[in-house]
């Protein structure tokens, strides 16, 4: 598992590469499509903002011991994505800045006792809360990718790829398929999103994946 410090650094960098690709966006630039099915920019930055809020509510129940839920409903969740990428794109790109600054100074309130209490996140999974960095470090990452604006896989750390490649492989388990290709690319290919130059280990094209996160 990847140290709290590293987890936390990949939180500050995935969070800066979201917030270069969102400088100057106006309302049309979020209405664009993103690299997944079906949403725009907008859909994936009010799902960053409500992805920190629903964290927030982790770090508070490390912090308190009062069970508070990532989301109330998977409804809950989605229809707070629907509403934020219809916000004007000022609110939205303040939305995410302000979000991830509390989530933030939250975390780092956080005592190493607290950072060893459990929580539970949105796929029921009990985890120590020294996992949440991670949990966002790779929803900002990822997603700085998704907003198909300049930033790309090849672009993220070798380390934060190889914690991802280890990640994805433990939740999709035995399907998992083997492929061959560079580093960065492998990584694109597990977690459903574009790649190139990924085969399977006898040189054929590999069945693409379908989005992960
Ligand atoms: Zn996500």
């Amino acid at each position: 598992m990847t140290d709290l410090r590293t987890a936390l650094a990949w939180v500050t960098e995935g969070t800066d590469l979201c917030r270069k690709a969102l400088a100057g966006y106006d309302d049309a630039s979020y209405g664009a499509p993103s690299l997944l099915p079906g949403w725009s920019r907008g859909h994936v930055v009010a799902h960053l903002a409500g992805n920190a809020e629903a964290l927030g509510n982790l770090v508070h129940w490390a912090r308190t011991g009062e069970r508070t839920p990532m989301y109330s409903s998977p409804e809950q969740r989605n229809a707070g994505i629907e509403s934020g990428a219809r916000l004007p794109a000022d609110r939205l790109t303040a939305w995410f800045e302000q979000s991830a600054q509390t989530l933030h100074d939250a975390m780092t309130r956080l005592t190493d006792a607290q950072w060893r209490a459990d929580v539970v996140t949105a796929q029921g999974r009990t985890v120590p809360a020294s996992d949440i960095p991670w949990l966002r470090g790779r929803e900002v990452m990822v997603h700085a990718v998704d907003l198909d604006a300049a930033v790309r896989f090849t672009d993220l750390p070798e380390d934060f790829l190889t914690a991802l490649r280890d990640d994805i492989g433990a939740r999709r388990g035995e399907s998992t398929p083997a492929v061959v290709g560079a580093p960065a690319e492998i990584t694109a290919y597990l977690a459903g999103r574009p790649y190139t130059g990924v085969t399977t280990v006898d040189g054929s094209p590999a069945e693409p994946l379908t989005p992960w996160l």
